[in-house]
């Protein structure tokens, strides 16, 4: 048996703890729900981490 679920990738919207904010590609400039990781990253919620244009750098339209 080989079934290993990725349960790492599954997050939740409303984990409570991470504050939710927006999310701009620096490449395209499109703007997506967005969570800040631990860590300081920005990751949009709703896709696989990456923009449709291929970035996954992102910033926060705040400036912080
Ligand atoms: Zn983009």
């Amino acid at each position: 048996m080989s079934d290993q679920r990725s349960t790492a990738t599954r997050e939740e919207p409303e984990s409570g703890g991470e504050p939710q904010t927006f999310g701009r590609c620096t490449e395209c400039g499109t703007v997506y729900p967005a969570q800040i990781a631990p860590g300081g990253e920005v990751r949009p919620v709703g896709t696989d981490g990456t923009c449709h244009c291929g970035n996954d750098e992102f910033a926060t339209p705040t400036g912080e």
